[in-house]
């Protein structure tokens, strides 16, 4: 499970940082959270698989979480983009994009599944055996919603140091599953215990970006591996945190701290700080596991 920031910005046009963009790698595929204004170009300087993208997540719909999405469709249409791609969004959304499309005249050469997601309540959005999605209401000027992403455990692995050769190829998928395998010809069992070990425990990234400070969130991220949480402001703007309904350095951390998180990422920096490093300083003195998003920086979990 990888976790790479591609915008650490917020608002306003910033020379130095794009707009909210993240990539969550799984396995041979991956999510894109959040779409601002340029995360097109984002892909294109860090080398992102477009191929690889199969879902989009969009937290809400201030444009500095979405604006990037019509350019990214269109491009993976011109692309001949033909596998079909699922985004999930506030209510609106598919209409919105629906409208430039048809305005534009595009016919997509690939089909977009949209699911909306429910601002209001917690709850499952997506369920395989590889990963879910959980969304949870964020409190924001408009409906928004946090997200957690968690890799399932994987299956069992298979000590192939052990495997007569002999063994026939069909009894691997049993074992993986957790069974004791007969070989009826051979009358030799094969036990799961002694065959394989553990597989991978699950791990879990959770995402809060835009919202003020709101404990109410922590049941719905408690103990995930990687944090992200917005700190738009710092210490000396908490007023202003509270009035446009963001959060600071130290709130972010103060969620992580009661979350009992692994790791905290901050970001969504508001465009009047030139330099965020007194962010960390301020964060670290609630939560030590905290590191400042950078662009470009991936995490592996
Ligand atoms: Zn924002
Ligand atoms: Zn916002």
């Amino acid at each position: 499970l990888d976790f790479k920031i591609l915008g650490t910005g917020s608002a306003t046009p910033q020379l130095e940082r794009n707009p909210s963009a993240f990539v969550v790698g799984l396995d041979n595929f991956s999510l894109l959270i959040d779409c601002g204004e340029g995360t097109q170009f984002q892909f294109l300087k860090y080398k992102i698989k477009s191929s690889r993208l199969k879902y989009i997540l969009i937290s809400h719909l201030h444009g500095d979480h979405y604006f990037g999405l019509i350019g990214l469709i269109s491009s993976f249409n011109l692309n001949k983009r033909s596998d079909s791609l699922t985004i999930f969004g506030p209510p609106g959304l598919d209409e919105l994009i629906t409208l430039q499309l048809k305005l534009s005249n595009t016919q997509l050469n690939f089909k977009i599944n949209f699911f909306a997601t429910n601002p209001a309540s917690p709850e499952l959005i997506y369920d395989n055996d590889v990963f879910s999605i959980h969304t949870f209401p964020l409190k924001h000027r408009i409906p928004c919603v946090g997200i957690k992403i968690t890799q399932k455990e994987s299956k069992r692995k298979i000590i192939t140091e052990k495997i007569p050769s002999d063994f026939p190829i069909s009894f691997f998928k049993l074992l993986k599953d957790g069974f004791d395998v007969k070989d009826e010809l051979t009358g030799k069992i094969y036990k799961n215990s002694e065959y394989t070990t553990l597989g991978q425990p699950p791990k879990s990234i959770a995402y809060c970006s835009d919202t003020i400070f709101d404990t109410s969130i922590v049941e719905h991220i408690f103990q995930v591996n990687l944090l992200y949480h917005e700190a738009t402001f710092s210490e000396d703007n908490t007023l202003r945190a509270t009035q446009t309904f963001h959060s600071t350095a130290i709130q972010a951390a103060t969620i992580a701290s009661k979350a009992k998180v692994d790791q905290l990422i901050i970001g969504h920096y508001s465009s009047r700080y030139k330099t965020i490093s007194h962010f960390l300083e301020e964060a670290k003195t609630v939560f030590s596991a905290t590191v400042l998003a950078e662009e470009g920086d991936s995490y592996l979990i």
